[in-house]
């Protein structure tokens, strides 16, 4: 769905829309018209996805979330399409469509033959294809936007999965987060993980953080979408984006980053000294704040076996989507360690809480692989930032 507020000509962070501010900054004069504003935005920002609920005939349904509970979880001021017009700072917009229902869309024994396809080769495409088809002869439009959701109905189905940017996710473990995340994939982002041992190791990004129930262990329950309907309450939301999966997405640029590198001898230079203001999402193009502290790392010898990484410094806060970060009111810094050679997927390694970083200023924040730390200089919460130093110690 297409809207003034989820549309390229109102600020991201907006919660609330004037239309006489807008046609004031578009020069438009009285009578002013909704129609004529919104075919003003800037189309190339935005993906659409269609939502399309499949049941099967001789299929136990779970209870249908309903057309009015998806519509809900992409409209909801925290939900689907605000997730994305935050985390992308406006340059990326979700308008969306709920596909009414046709009907059965085959039968459950039909459905088993395609599963059994699909898992003998450990390839959903091999379920999804046809199912996408089906729709497509039923006359449901789905070839009428750019990725869609099958929410899958039936009370055997769990979790999700996604191919070519088409995801199933089933009814019972739907929500907004685990939406995202399939989203997430289809945007081109890998997972967020500790290890390659600990696939969803990182619990502060939405491409991570599995907790022991299967929900993401920093997420916040979003109580105008819970439900109690099918496995979980549906309310699940956030947390944020890990800062080098945004700068991956293209959700923040070289403007939005302090940047250190070494020379051959091993002297570091660059953004020595700085400030990183607290990731909270991506920044509009042409912003100059900074929200992360990039380290290349020397340049490995043949011999080491190191392959070529860069550090990634942020500081997180439990504010806006990442709200149920549980360290402290004044967050922490996180370090990820991102490999080149693996498509530049993030990997968490740990936290340290920014009240012992900034009142005790002998502690620092240690590197792995290097003789450098992190020390803070200064502190505050309005707006939530930090400075730093970069030094040997
Ligand atoms: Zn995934």
């Amino acid at each position: 769905m297409a809207s003034l507020l989820n549309s390229s000509i109102v600020d991201p962070w907006s919660e609330t829309v004037s239309c006489k501010s807008i046609g004031a900054a578009l020069g438009l004069g009285f009578p002013l018209s909704v129609k004529d504003m919104l075919s003003r935005r800037d189309k190339t920002r935005v993906t659409k996805y269609g939502v399309y609920v499949c049941t099967y005939t001789g299929g136990t349904v779970v209870k249908n979330l309903g057309d009015a509970w998806l519509e809900r979880a992409f409209s909801d001021p925290l939900g689907i399409a605000s997730y994305f017009r935050k985390m992308s700072g406006g340059r990326r917009i979700v308008e969306w469509q709920v596909f009414p229902y046709q009907g059965d869309i085959m039968t459950r024994g039909e459905k088993k033959v395609l599963e059994d396809k699909a898992g003998a080769k450990n390839d959903a495409w091999l379920e999804i294809q046809p199912t996408y088809q089906i729709a497509l002869d039923k006359g449901i439009p789905v070839n009428t936007v750019d990725n869609v959701i099958f929410v899958i109905d039936l009370e055997e189905a769990r979790a999700g999965v996604s191919s070519n940017g088409y995801t199933f996710l089933a009814t019972n473990d739907i929500r907004p987060n685990n939406i995202c995340h399939e989203m997430g994939h289809n945007f081109g982002l890998r997972h967020a993980s500790q290890a390659e041992f600990n696939d969803y190791g990182d619990s502060y990004c939405l491409m991570g953080g599995l907790g022991p129930a299967g929900n993401n262990a920093t997420e916040f329950d979003n109580m105008r979408l819970n439900v109690a309907t099918g496995k979980n309450s549906h309310g699940g939301t956030g947390p944020g984006i890990c800062a080098p999966y945004l700068n991956k997405l293209g959700w923040i640029d070289s403007l939005n980053v302090n940047h250190i590198s070494f020379s051959k001898d091993g002297t570091a230079s660059g953004d020595m000294t700085g400030t990183i203001n607290a990731n909270q999402g991506g920044l509009p193009i042409g912003s100059t704040q900074r929200i992360a502290l990039v380290i290349d790392l020397p340049a490995p010898s043949p011999s080491s076996g190191y392959i070529k990484s860069q550090y990634w410094v942020e500081y997180r806060i439990p504010k806006g989507f990442d709200r149920q970060f549980n360290v402290v009111p004044q967050g922490a810094l996180l370090l990820h360690e991102v490999m080149d050679s693996q498509e530049s997927h993030s990997y968490y390694l740990y936290l340290t809480n920014i009240n012992i970083l900034r009142t005790d200023y002998s502690q620092k924040l240690r590197f792995p692989k290097l003789d450098y730390v992190v020390r803070i200089t200064d502190f505050s919460s309005v707006p939530d930032k930090i400075s730093y130093v970069f030094e040997k110690g």
